[in-house]
């Protein structure tokens, strides 16, 4: 799985950080130590990893945050947010022209690096959005190369432009152009050929279109299983040829994921998707920011810490803690807790992550996240009293919220079960649980 390896030892060094209630500065450096080892492990980038160390420490040894009430939490909370800067921060997106003017895109890759299968990809995504794409077969040496386009082509449903391997790569690119005009397609993709090392027939290959056709953008497609290596093909192809945006293809088998992290910050170009298996379908938009919170493990909770965070209110968080530990939790703050959650990823990943649950989650124990809604549903069906003591409610009430809120008496009974487990388990709950204290909503 892609960043196993990285995210298991950078998890387990925060595990003892988040344990401890003050921090000293011996403390940081020491786990900031284990993050380069880490790092460098992951085959990050010598000079990257040193950067990246440097910022954290600057930011973690703050007063700010040594003084709060959660150090180890504000130091992950760093280290989330300097790997999300070290991936480029915002997402970026495939640039496309407006749907009546042709986007013309160079798939750019060494051999072997998934620039054929990629291509495929990308249209089946582009056709998602309703455009209508234009595969162009430019790598003349490997017939296999065309043979391989048509097939994925096919199989995308989208249509293969193929001269053979008698003519330039060039030519066959301005051609592709014409057709895609007369044929009313407004994304032209060329697929281009690789070799196996970055020489110089390939990079004047790749010139020669780039300085007689009006590319859209360049897009590199590189081999995250290649590490280090890829960076530094990616190096070299944007200063030959100039790339805009880069494809990291066989993520799904990168354990180490050091290729992907420090591409961006060596070449400065964005990480546009990455490649997450053999299936055409297995394209994901790169989002660093997502991606720097599955590295380490903690879904979205970050987004919940901060808001946390964000409403100072310690008292009411204070308040709600021990309403929580004397398990008054009630349906109310069930249902501001859902709201919250709602937008913020996986219910059980959030969970997990507060101290002293890991582990103890189950998904029986969990509301089905799409079924948010009926919960919402069953929950404004009850009457005040039954949500804020909800041990008053009996089997005829369980049949009037069921109907109230138009379902089964089952799913009343289930997310009374739901709740009754919710709440043994936040009793026992130690830890952070922030959030902006009971909130009155009508119903
Ligand atoms: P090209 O020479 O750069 O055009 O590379 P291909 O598109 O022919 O891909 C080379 C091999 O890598 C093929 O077996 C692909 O199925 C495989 N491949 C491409 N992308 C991915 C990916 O994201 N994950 C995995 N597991 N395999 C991939």
């Amino acid at each position: 799985m892609a960043f196993e390896s990285l995210s298991d030892k950078l998890q387990n060094i925060f595990k003892n950080l988040r344990g401890k209630g003050r921090l000293t500065e011996e403390d940081v450096k020491a786990a900031l130590k284990e993050v380069k080892i880490a790092l460098l492990e992951a085959d990050v980038n010598f000079k990257v990893v040193k950067d990246f160390v440097k910022k954290v420490n600057e930011r973690a040894v703050g007063q700010d945050v040594m003084n709060s009430l959660t150090p180890g939490q504000m130091v992950i909370k760093i280290v989330n947010e300097e790997l999300t800067n070290l991936m480029g921060s915002e997402t970026t997106e495939l640039k496309l022209l407006p749907d009546n003017q042709i986007t013309v895109i160079m798939m750019m890759g060494l051999q072997g690096a998934g620039k054929t299968t990629t291509t495929a990809k990308i249209a089946g995504k582009l056709k998602a959005k309703g455009k209508r794409p234009l595969l162009v077969a430019c790598d003349v040496y490997r017939p296999a190369a065309i043979e391989q386009l048509k097939i994925n082509g096919e199989k995308q449903q989208v249509p293969v432009f193929s001269m053979g391997d008698k003519q330039k790569p060039l030519n066959i690119a301005k051609a592709a152009i014409e057709h895609a005009k007369k044929n009313n397609n407004n994304v032209v993709i060329l697929d281009t050929a690789g070799r196996l090392h970055v020489d110089e027939d390939m990079m004047n290959e790749l010139v020669e279109i780039r300085d007689n056709i009006e590319l859209t953008q360049t897009v590199l497609v590189v081999d995250a299983m290649t590490g280090q290596d890829a960076v530094n093909v990616a190096k070299e192809f944007n200063e030959k040829i100039g790339i805009d945006g880069i494809i990291v293809t066989k993520l799904d088998g990168d354990t180490r994921g050091g290729a992907a992290l420090s591409i961006k910050a060596i070449t400065g170009k964005p990480i546009l998707y990455i490649g997450m298996g053999e299936k055409l379908s297995d394209l994901e938009q790169f989002h660093p920011d997502r991606m720097a919170s599955r590295i380490l493990g903690m879904g979205d909770v970050l987004s919940l810490i901060e808001k946390a965070e964000q409403s100072i209110d310690q008292d009411k968080a204070k308040e709600m803690e021990q309403r929580l530990k004397k398990a008054q939790f009630t349906f109310d703050d069930y249902l501001e807790y859902m709201s919250q959650i709602k937008n913020m990823g996986g219910l059980s990943s959030l969970l997990s992550m507060m101290p002293g649950v890991g582990g103890k989650i189950n998904d029986d124990m969990l509301p089905d996240e799409k079924q948010l809604g009926k919960i919402e549903a069953i929950i404004y069906s009850m009457t005040k009293e039954e949500r804020s003591n909800p041990d008053v409610i009996n089997p005829s009430r369980k049949q009037r919220i069921a109907k109230g809120a138009g379902v089964d008496i089952s799913q009343v009974n289930k997310l009374v079960k739901q709740f009754e487990q919710a709440r043994k388990m936040m009793k026992s709950m130690p830890g952070l649980m922030g959030g902006k204290g009971k909130k009155k909503r009508g119903g």
